[in-house]
């Protein structure tokens, strides 16, 4: 059941602070980890894997693999980036190789990966990233981190600890009024 997937809620302000907060997550994987980068164009995709390679000791700069499809980096784990965002047709996704990338023994990330849900394992990270400043602020994010499946549900709360420095403050409604009763 999907819908009962752990989910994480992030914010971040600056993009440093998405790099930093991926590279937390990084900490975190193992061989064989598939994530699902998720959002608009622009909400930090590509930012998300770049601080994700970063903290997997990627040295070798990433960049959006929007026209080559996949991108293979060295690091602790080998980190296979993908963008699919230009594939017309699910029967594309052969060219991916994708289950050669899975086995592989590294880490899988895809952008726009939700576009090719049928054709991937039920076990995976999905990023979820949106714009969440006022209007006029461009730098402000959302993160929702969606554990589907076993393998990262195993790890939640390695995960949580890992998003602690980010963690969505609790909105207004969440926190008890001032001089409420003691305790
Ligand atoms: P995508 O891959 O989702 O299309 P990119 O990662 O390529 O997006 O671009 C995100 C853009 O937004 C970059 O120019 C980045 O500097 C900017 N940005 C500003 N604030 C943030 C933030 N909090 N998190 C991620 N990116 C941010
Ligand atoms: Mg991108």
């Amino acid at each position: 059941m999907t819908s009962q997937a752990p989910t994480l809620v992030a914010r971040t302000i600056a993009v440093g602070e998405t790099r930093d907060l991926a590279a937390a997550v990084a900490a975190l994987a193992q061989p064989g980890d598939l994530l699902l980068l998720v959002g608009d164009l622009g909400a930090g995709k590509t930012a998300f894997a770049q601080g994700f390679g970063a903290g997997l000791g990627v040295t070798e700069p990433i960049t959006s693999p929007t026209f080559t499809l996949a991108q293979e980096y060295a690091g602790r784990l080998r980190v296979h980036h993908l963008d699919v965002y230009r594939l017309d047709q699910l029967a594309e996704v052969d060219e991916l190789g994708l289950a050669e990338l899975l086995d592989d023994g590294g880490v899988v990330l895809i952008e726009w990966g939700d576009a090719i849900l049928p054709v991937l394992p039920n076990d995976y990270l999905e990023v979820r990233i949106g714009f969440a400043g006022p209007e006029g602020d461009d730098d402000e994010r959302r993160l929702v981190l969606r554990s589907v499946g076993p393998g990262w549900a195993h790890r939640q709360v390695s995960l949580l600890h890992a998003l602690e420095p980010w963690a969505e403050a609790p909105s207004a409604r969440d926190v008890p009024p001032a001089g409420g009763a003691p305790c």
